[in-house]
């Protein structure tokens, strides 16, 4: 089924002088189960693209529509709380809470969302076995590596069992075998659960990997 929907989706800046349009009326679609690349240099506009997708910023025009959900006009509060239950980040840097540890880091979104500790402990657990980094659970983000802070991470953006998933160069900060390790990890994920995944990345060689990849052309979103 359709996770995500962009629909003539306008977003741009303006400074001054300068009118800075970054997506014009652009269209997109992307399904569960699917893993999509998005490809394009620096500043053309992939994570202006991914925070309009996870309700994170408002297009000027057009709409986000998220499970059927056109969100545009509903309020901030009904936009977080939709996040929280939906959708998943990662983001280049793992931004894991330095003073937990990896299980806390991932029980986080769960004990956010009201579940029972002991519940959100073992789901935890399980994700962090699944990314095969259960055996650092009981570590704190600077005792692991690269490769493991940013396997928790993907737990921890998956914790709430969202539909979709967000990721804004996720293995961008990983040597190149780390981050074919991490994408792996990542991809058995997806597969596994079904989630809708959008992934920016400049790794070609990733890219090739998934089902389609896209990049920003003209204001919209097309095939690569
Ligand atoms: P990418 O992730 O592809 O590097 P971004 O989405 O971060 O691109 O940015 C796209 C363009 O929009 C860049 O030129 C950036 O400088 C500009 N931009 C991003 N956010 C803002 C903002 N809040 N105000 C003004 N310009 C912005
Ligand atoms: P990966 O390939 O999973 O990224 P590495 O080969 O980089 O792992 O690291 C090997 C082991 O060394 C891992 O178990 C990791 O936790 C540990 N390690 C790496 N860097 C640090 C660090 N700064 N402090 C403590 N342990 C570390």
């Amino acid at each position: 089924s359709t996770v995500l929907e962009l629909k003539a989706v306008q977003r741009h800046y303006d400074q001054g002088e300068e009118h800075l349009a970054i997506l014009a009326d652009a269209d997109f679609s992307l399904s569960s189960g699917e893993m999509v690349a998005l490809v394009a240099p620096s500043g053309a506009g992939k994570s202006t693209l991914l925070h309009l997708a996870g309700l994170l910023e408002r297009p000027n025009a057009g709409d986000v529509v998220l499970n059927g959900r056109a969100c545009g006009a509903l309020g901030d509060d009904e936009r977080t709380a939709i996040r929280r239950n939906e959708v998943g980040f990662v983001y280049q840097f793992h931004h894991l809470l330095p003073e937990f540890t990896a299980l806390e880091n991932v029980m986080m979104p769960q004990m956010v969302r009201g579940l029972d500790r002991t519940e959100a402990a073992r789901r935890a657990a399980q994700l962090l076995d699944y990314m095969r980094v259960g055996s650092r659970a009981q570590h704190r983000p600077s005792e692991l590596s690269g490769g493991e802070q940013q396997r928790v991470a993907i737990a921890r953006a998956v914790a709430n069992a969202p539909s979709l998933l967000l990721a804004d160069e996720p293995t961008g900060n990983l040597d190149p075998d780390t981050a074919v390790y991490v994408f792996e990890a990542l991809e058995a994920l997806v597969r596994q659960s079904g989630l809708a995944a959008l992934i920016a990345t400049h790794n070609h060689d990733l890219a090739a990997r998934m089902d389609r990849r896209v990049t920003l052309s003209g204001g919209k979103i097309v095939p690569l």
